[in-house]
């Protein structure tokens, strides 16, 4: 994250002429003015707020203050003084500090940390990122626990993006896995011709869908649900496969494989408004 402020450093006009005076004055005397970083620090209610100055020339009369990852960075003109760089990170400080704790808040990432456990067929699967030494990213289901190892030094957005993407491929794996077991379970009884391709899809709102060419299409978020409501989008949808629309005569197919379909069309809308994505 980046967040910043600028202040003007001119100040009144009595001031400015003086700063300016003075600019020309320093300028003649060092012919080439050259970028340069330095340490600063001020305290503000018992706090030490520490800060790196970078002066440019390019910069001519504003002081602008930055916090990004954690560092105070103050981008001021070659001839701003030191007292005034302080008066005005002081000015600044509830801000710099608002910013700096904001930081601190985040480095666990905000998402992931949304509840300690993932949905996995009806279980809870425990969830641990950690950073291991490992190349890239990934994930795996280890007694219970997915782990998510991440390579050193990757940290903040990029951990929670990598982490994410991670956690989304496996489980793509497991619904890849499990679709195609449970398919296979109900061929028997609602295939029809070839044996079907199935696709794993990220779709947001819907759970399956069934091409007349015999695709059949699963959401990954299946494996988010319990297996018998599971069995239900699968029976649905090779129950397209005999009839393509949503006649009755298609819900009495399902029903005849589905005795309790009223409650279970219940609980998977219940289970989709409490889905974590
Ligand atoms: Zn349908």
């Amino acid at each position: 994250m980046i967040d910043h402020v600028s202040q003007s450093v001119s100040g009144p006009a009595r001031s400015r002429q003086l700063n300016d005076l003075h600019g020309l004055a320093a300028a003649m005397a060092r012919p080439r003015l050259k970028a340069t970083v330095e340490a600063g620090s001020v305290r503000f209610r018992g706090t030490a707020i520490k800060y790196d100055v970078h002066r440019s020339p390019r910069r001519r009369k504003t002081v602008e203050i930055s916090v990004r990852d954690g560092t105070v960075r103050v981008a001021a003109p070659v001839f701003t003084s030191k007292a005034e760089l302080d008066r005005i990170v002081l000015k600044r400080a509830e801000w710099i500090l608002g910013k700096l704790a904001a930081a601190v808040e985040e480095t666990p990432p905000p998402r992931l940390a949304m509840g300690d456990t993932l949905p996995l067929l009806g279980e809870d699967v425990l969830l641990r990122v950690e950073t291991a030494d490992v190349a890239r990213t990934a994930a795996q289901l280890e007694d219970g626990v997915l782990r998510v190892r991440l390579p050193p030094g990757m940290e903040g957005k990029e951990a929670v993006d990598s982490a994410e993407g991670a956690m989304l491929q496996w489980y793509r794996a497991q619904a890849a896995e499990h679709l195609a077991a449970a398919v296979d379970r109900w061929w028997p009884a609602l295939g029809r011709g070839e044996k079907c391709r199935i696709l794993i899809r990220n779709q947001k709102r819907r759970w399956g869908s069934c091409s007349s060419g015999g695709t059949v299409r699963f959401n990954w978020r299946l494996m988010m649900l319990a297996p018998d409501l599971v069995d239900l989008v699968v029976v649905h949808e090779l129950a397209h496969l005999t009839v393509m629309n949503h006649s009755r005569e298609f819900w009495s197919l399902v029903e005849k494989h589905i005795p309790d379909l009223k409650e279970r069309r219940k609980r998977l809308r219940e289970a989709e408004a409490v889905l974590p994505w």
